[in-house]
């Protein structure tokens, strides 16, 4: 048994705790159990520079019409781009790509073209970059964008993808980068720490 100077919170022992009391921090480790992709949000910014940031709140929405959605910050520096541009593209990282996903999260990526130094990519239809190693790229017409909090809900309809079905995904879990391990049997996947 703990002692009372070193209570067990309620949370950890498995109860449900009240929203208010819980803090931004217990959220966002609790929603980190929910494994995720990684994907590069990009942007082709006009005067032909480009923009990308690193998202992982991506899901698909609807298939007729075919439209996907991710959550931005409403302080997002690609946001406002993405609004001025009406368009974006959605790339899946793929295993081994950490580190772009840590290049397009860091505050101090450099600006513009040179954000994309080293990471091989092509213009999609809308002119938004689709990354060469990404284990799918979807290339979006901005459809609609909803308030939610401190985010914007920004709704994009599909207007051409890639697939590589070839190459594995990366996967965020817990705070960590992971990787899919393939064991003897090809459906039999564990997840695999890469860092
Ligand atoms: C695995 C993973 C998943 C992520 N998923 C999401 C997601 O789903 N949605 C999301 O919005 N973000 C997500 N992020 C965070 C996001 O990648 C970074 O915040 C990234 O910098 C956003 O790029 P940006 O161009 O949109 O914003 P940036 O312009 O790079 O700004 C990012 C934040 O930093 C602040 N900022 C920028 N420069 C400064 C400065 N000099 N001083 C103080 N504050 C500053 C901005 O106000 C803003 O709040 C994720 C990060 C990781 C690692």
């Amino acid at each position: 048994m703990r002692s009372v100077a070193n209570p067990v919170r309620p949370a950890e022992a498995g109860r449900a705790v009240p929203a208010p009391a819980v803090g931004v921090r217990a959220f966002r480790e609790a929603m980190g159990e929910f494994p995720t992709g990684v994907t590069v949000v990009t942007v082709a910014s006009g005067h032909g520079t480009m923009h990308g940031m690193t998202v992982n709140s991506f899901s698909s929405v609807s298939l007729d019409p075919m439209l996907v959605l991710v959550c931005l910050n409403e302080k997002s520096r690609g946001l406002g781009l993405i609004e001025r541009a009406g368009a974006f593209v959605v790339n899946v990282l793929s295993a081994g790509q950490q580190d772009v996903s840590r290049r397009f999260a860091s505050r101090n990526r450099p600006a513009g073209s040179a954000m994309f130094d080293g990471v091989p990519f092509e213009p999609g239809v809308t002119g938004g970059p689709m990354l060469a190693d990404a284990t799918a790229s979807f290339d979006c017409r901005l459809w609609q964008s909803h308030r939610a909090g401190d985010h914007l809900i920004v709704l994009g309809e599909v207007v051409a993808l890639v697939h590589r079905p070839q190459l594995e995904p990366l996967i965020f879990h817990a705070g960590t980068y992971k990787a899919l391990e393939r064991g003897p049997r090809p459906r039999r996947a564990q997840l695999r720490v890469v860092r």
